[in-house]
């Protein structure tokens, strides 16, 4: 049986990717399409973006679209994210949420929902990146003593939030590998006379411009050598995919949360 998708957001740039990912997908249903109250696509139907006759129109309403529904993917706005949890959770319906730039409070508000519905919630889902954070938490075990680590990110002019949630969740690998807490070791930000670099701090360098899909590298730099990792996103196929493998995932869960290193079994490493 086919598992039956409910998407969010599906005016945005994520929201096409996936749209094309569940058209091609035969395991895969789209049951319902949301957008905000008042879009132009409301009423539309929802393959008209890629050229596919879905019979599936775009709606704002939550209520009838989770009836019956399998996973709801969600790639918004943590606002509109919120609502979509709390209707999740009560409908029973199981959540991929790739959204970024949530607060504290907010993801502590996911974790109780992935007591109730089963949740994959990670702010990168593409399989490179997955793998790279494996990677960059391995190198910092070992670059831990003499070596300063830098994350720096480049995406699109359109994005909201920095640093973005893959550049947090890299520096969350590193500050782990270095046995510390990223909170007592971040430094967003530099300006002026800022003395020299204190030891043991990781820091961030936020780009932006043009149509970069999102590019990471995390930079170890030693005495007389510096040791890069970098992944570059082409295309948002590579996270419309993940997201799509991580709904899947959720086919054998009920509840709990989830990342994408459960849905690739990169746990037990490194
Ligand atoms: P976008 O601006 O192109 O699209 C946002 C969508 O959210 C639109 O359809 C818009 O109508 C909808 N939306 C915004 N505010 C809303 C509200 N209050 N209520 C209901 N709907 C609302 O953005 P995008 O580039 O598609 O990115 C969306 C999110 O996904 C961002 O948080 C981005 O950082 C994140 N993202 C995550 C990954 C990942 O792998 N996890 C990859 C790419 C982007």
């Amino acid at each position: 049986m086919k598992t039956k998708v409910v998407i969010t957001g599906v005016s945005g740039r994520m929201g096409v990717a996936l749209l094309e990912g569940v058209f091609a997908d035969d395991g895969l249903e789209l049951h319902a399409a949301i957008d905000r109250s008042g879009s132009v696509l409301e009423g539309q139907d929802a393959g008209a973006q890629v050229g596919v006759v879905s019979g599936v129109d775009v709606t704002a309403d939550l209520a009838t679209s989770l009836a019956g529904a399998d996973v709801l993917i969600d790639f918004t706005r943590p606002e509109a994210a919120m609502q979509y949890l709390a209707a999740c959770q009560q409908a029973g319906v199981k959540m991929v949420i790739g959204t970024t730039g949530f607060t504290e409070a907010e993801k502590a508000k996911i974790q109780a929902a992935s007591e109730h519905v089963a949740i994959v919630f990670a702010p990168n889902m593409s399989v490179g990146v997955t793998l790279l954070i494996n990677l960059v938490e391995q190198a910092a075990k070992v670059l831990n003593d003499g070596y300063d680590i830098e994350v720096v990110e480049m995406h699109h002019r359109h994005k909201v939030d920095a640093p973005s949630g893959t550049a947090l969740r890299l520096g969350e690998a590193a500050a782990q590998g270095l046995g510390q807490d990223l909170k007592d070791c971040a430094v967003y930000a530099r300006e002026g006379v800022t003395g020299e670099r204190e030891a043991g701090k990781i820091g961030f360098a936020t780009l932006r411009g043009g149509d970069v899909v999102g590019d990471h590298t995390v930079i170890y730099a030693g005495t007389g050598e510096r040791v890069e990792i970098t992944h570059k996103a082409s295309s948002r196929a590579t996270f419309a995919l993940g997201a799509l493998r991580a709904t899947k995932f959720l086919s054998e869960k009920n509840t709990g949360l989830y990342d994408m290193r459960d849905v690739l079994g990169l746990k037990q490493a490194p």
